[in-house]
């Protein structure tokens, strides 16, 4: 970010703007919507700049701008439409102190003046740092069209309902009048007023909240894998409580003012006890807070789901699952490849590496049998553990093995190789990211390639 965003205060602050024409012009017409002290400096300046001056709403230097105009201002537009004359008048302003602003010339400018969509007092203002005023246009057209044109009369018959709305307790519930206020379409301030009235009763007599949990799955890692259900459920949370893997993009779409919160679990052996984590979810809910437990992938896989579900149960606590989708899915996606096919397997195993007891076990028998697909999760640190299993078992050593790094993220990465490959092939990797395992699955290029191989040998 090049430039920083704020809002100035220009209440009877000094403006200075240099030029009389149309560049000049358009730059007033914003500036005359603020509360700022505007002076005009010009040796042609437009018929409008004049009756504005005899207006009051601005002084006009009728002359070509000198040393001295632009003491004390806080803002100084350099509007000549002459680079010249501009550079001059700038250098001048520049040394008085003023930040300037050179219109259309954004390199020799100090500040620049957004696009905006006036509600006041909600103003919003857009940038592109010049690289794309075509989308800036775009987005202010849609704002445009989104924002009620009587959102500014709402805000500012909202603004002195301040003080009758503090009848309802800090937090949540003050929150959500607001909320139900601004959904409204108010026809005047009248109108508003009723409205406010009205809302304020039903919220004070509405019982007190309560909390309930969401326990919601954040996918493998790509953003747009995210539900729509989740997506909305980050959206109204009040707390998010969150696992270490889930990626910090997603962690951006949560309410700006919801608390987050870190469970700081690996992906096996908690660094938080689930205990702490059962007992922090539940502690937000019954303090009335909308809780969203968000977990890598699919919640309901290896997500240890119920001992928090039981944990709200225990409490009274409302819950509800919100599905994500589980990285065995994007991983799969990312081999090109499907869980199931076919004639090749009719079924598909999610295991783990781990369990609470250490490498877990599992039916290393069936699994060896050859056609299987398994999709092993946390399989990194136990993948040598479940190749001499499955070796033991009578696996092939030539079964394909894949391993997905990262699935869905842009560091994603894919380890082709054999059963009796996967060690030391993964530890050489080095892999530092989450990674799945896939037992009985190659990425499909690497297949076409074998398949052609072997048809160009038959010949
Ligand atoms: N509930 C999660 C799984 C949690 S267990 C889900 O449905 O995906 C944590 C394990 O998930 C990691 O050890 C890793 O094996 C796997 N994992 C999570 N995110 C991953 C990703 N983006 N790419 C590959 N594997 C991932």
């Amino acid at each position: 970010m090049k430039h920083f965003p704020i809002f100035m205060a220009l209440e009877g602050r000094r403006v200075v703007v240099s030029g009389g024409g149309e560049a000049a012009l358009a730059k007033l017409r914003l500036l005359l919507k603020t509360e700022a002290n505007l002076t005009v400096v010009a040796s042609d300046p437009a018929p409008e700049i004049v009756t504005w001056a005899a207006e009051g709403r601005l002084t006009l230097i009728a002359r070509a701008m000198e040393a001295g105009d632009a003491v004390c201002a806080r803002l100084f537009y350099a509007a000549n439409e002459d680079d010249a004359e501009d550079a001059r008048v700038a250098d001048l302003a520049n040394r008085e102190g003023a930040l300037v602003n050179i219109v259309d010339n954004l390199e020799d400018s100090q500040f620049i003046t957004p696009a905006m969509v006036d509600r006041d007092p909600v103003v919003v203002a857009i940038g592109t740092e010049g690289a794309a005023p075509v989308l800036a246009r775009a987005i202010k057209k849609d704002i445009e069209e989104r924002l009620s044109p009587r959102l500014g009369l709402m805000a500012r018959i909202g603004k002195a309902f301040r003080a009758k709305a503090e009848a309802l307790p800090f937090g949540v519930k003050r929150r959500e009048f607001w909320a139900e206020y601004y959904t409204k379409d108010i026809a005047s301030s009248e109108d508003a007023q009723i409205t406010l009235d009205a809302l304020l009763d039903k919220h004070l007599s509405a019982h007190a909240k309560e909390g309930r949990v969401d326990l919601v799955g954040a996918g493998p890692g790509d953003p747009e894998l995210l539900t729509l259900k989740a997506r909305k459920a980050l959206d109204e949370a009040d707390v998010v409580i969150y696992d270490r893997l889930v990626a910090p993009e997603i962690l951006e779409l949560a309410r700006r003012e919801a608390i987050m919160l870190s469970a700081g679990k690996e992906g096996f052996g908690p660094s938080v006890t689930q205990d702490a984590i059962n007992e922090m979810i539940v502690s937000h809910a019954r303090n009335g807070s909308h809780v969203v437990r968000l977990k890598s992938g699919d919640p309901t896989v290896f997500g240890r789901l119920d001992e928090e579900i039981e944990a709200c149960e225990a409490s009274d606590v409302a819950w509800s699952i919100v599905p994500g989708i589980t990285s065995a899915s994007a991983a799969v996606a990312a081999l090109g490849q499907s869980l199931t096919k076919r004639g090749r397997n009719s079924g598909v195993r999610f295991i783990t590496g781990h369990d609470t007891k250490g490498f877990a076990d599992h039916d290393w028998k069936t699994l060896a049998r050859a056609g299987e697909v398994a999709a092993i999760y946390m399989g990194k640190k136990s993948a040598r553990f479940i190749q001499g299993r499955l070796l033991m078992h009578g696996a092939d050593a030539l079964t394909q093995v894949t391993v997905i790094e990262n699935a869905s993220r842009p560091d994603q990465r894919i380890l082709a190789t054999t059963l009796g490959e996967l060690e030391p092939t993964l530890t050489q990797a080095n892999l530092t990211g989450p990674a799945l395992v896939f037992l009985g699955l190659a990425p499909r290029a690497a297949l076409n390639a074998a398949q052609q191989h072997e048809l160009e040998a038959a010949i």
